[in-house]
């Protein structure tokens, strides 16, 4: 009995490395393969399906290796547990005829040495098999384990309050922050969007524009500084009273594999369907979903992969006007469109984002030139404030930008009208 536990104990935890590194690679195996269905058009796009084909080979084959290790270490335990019990019935079996010949005991004696060494053996099988079954269920709970001892990067404060909304004024008061220790993407950011009014954020690619959206909405913290939506610290207001007074449309929407209605509706499920039409007019996609044989039925696949980049960003904007948020986050909101439909939704916007206070990120600054403050962003710092007119006159970065935007139109507008009289 004793050799039989100590086997089975020893070898179940020589083994369970193999059963670790089986879930790890049977992990890797899939992800590979949800990353490479994912990201099918850019695999196609590089010709790569043979490149993936082999990634995804590889991946098996590692997984099939430490399958293959983890059945032999178990096959192993079993032999060796079939062995010690084999081995003992043989002796106990050979002392028990040994001592029937000798006369010392009786034919009886040698079927009830057999009854009881089954009797004794059935709860040692269970035993060694339910050990085998926790420890490697352990194994497999694992990553679920550790992802249970994850620390949220934002976490409400205790006795965390609702925030109470009125004006809807927003304040960023010297805010610092990186999202790797010791590279600051934002640094002593200070503005105020009063209430009702908008500020626009521009600034060249990376100088942490999305990021100060990213921050008002607290999916971050900041490392210093404090960021106020009518006098009250955001750190110290539920996550979710925040959230629901604040609506985004981001740079990349991604949909759910669900209707077009539903995926609107997701903003507020309990909208009417008169009003997600309503909200569909004003992102001028009514029309569009209307041509579509099963309407807002229409499924759009994962992702929303089966609609156009900028049909997505229209149910975005459906999605925040059906939500009618206080406060706007627009990033990006339109750089997906042609010019009819942006000016056509700019309308829109505007009349959405009129007496709620908004925070517009663009590029296109022909599309800021109404708002109240432009806000210039330069390596993380704001370099410049005012509004398109004073800005202008300064002749700083953002006339220099504004300047290039304009000349590349002018060379656009050029070339259009000498192909035109051309042709
Ligand atoms: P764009 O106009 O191209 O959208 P942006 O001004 O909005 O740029 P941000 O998205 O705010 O730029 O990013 C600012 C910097 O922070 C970039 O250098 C980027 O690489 C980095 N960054 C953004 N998100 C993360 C992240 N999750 N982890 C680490 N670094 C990040």
């Amino acid at each position: 009995m004793l050799l039989y536990l100590t086997c089975t104990i020893l070898i179940t935890e020589w083994r369970t490395k193999y059963r670790r590194e089986m879930n790890n690679q049977d992990n890797n195996a899939k992800s590979r393969a949800v990353d490479s269905l994912l990201n099918f058009e850019t695999v196609k796009y590089f010709n790569a399906e043979d490149y993936e084909v082999q990634c995804f080979e590889e991946a098996i084959l590692k997984y099939q290796q430490c399958e293959w290790k983890s059945s032999a270490s178990l096959a192993l335990l079993n032999q060796t547990q079939n062995v010690i019990i084999g081995s003992g019935l043989l002796a106990g079996s050979l002392l028990c005829a040994y001592l029937v010949s000798e006369g010392r005991f009786q034919v009886g004696d040698y079927v009830l040495f057999g009854t009881y060494i089954i009797q004794l053996y059935t709860p040692l099988n269970w035993f060694g098999t339910y050990y085998r079954l926790i420890q490697s269920a352990f194994v497999d709970m694992e990553n679920m384990l550790v992802l249970l001892t994850e620390q949220k990067e934002v976490q409400d404060a205790e006795h965390a309050d609702d925030l109470h909304l009125s004006a809807g004024q927003v304040e960023f008061d010297r805010v610092t922050f990186s999202y790797v220790s010791g590279i600051e993407v934002l640094r002593d950011v200070t503005f105020t969007v009063e209430a009702g009014k908008t500020v626009a954020l521009v600034g060249p690619s990376g100088s942490g524009k999305s990021t100060i959206l990213r921050l008002l909405f607290r999916f971050y913290d900041p490392q210093s500084g404090c960021i106020r939506i009518d006098g009250q610290d955001v750190s110290t207001v539920r996550q979710t009273s925040l959230r629901s007074y604040i609506g985004v449309v981001p740079q990349d929407t991604v949909l759910f594999n669900d209707t077009i209605g539903n995926n609107i509706r997701y903003s507020r499920v309990t909208a009417s369907s008169c009003e997600m039409e309503r909200a569909a007019r004003a992102a001028d996609i009514h029309n569009r979903i209307l041509e579509l044989p099963q309407g807002y039925d229409t499924e759009v696949g994962e992702r929303g992969l089966k609609l156009s980049g900028g049909e997505k960003q229209r149910v975005a904007i459906a999605r925040t006007i059906l939500k009618a948020p206080r406060i706007i986050l627009l990033d990006e909101a339109t750089s997906s469109l042609d010019t009819q439909t942006e000016s056509n939704i700019q309308a829109s916007l505007a009349e959405v984002c009129s007496n709620r206070t908004t925070v517009v990120v663009a590029h296109r600054l022909s599309t800021v030139i109404a708002a109240d403050q432009i806000l210039v962003l330069h390596s993380g710092r704001i370099a410049e404030r005012g509004r398109h007119e004073e800005l202008l006159v300064r002749g700083g970065l953002y006339a220099a930008m504004w300047r290039k935007q304009q000349k590349s139109l002018d060379t656009k507008t050029n070339t259009k009208t000498l192909t035109q009289d051309d042709t």
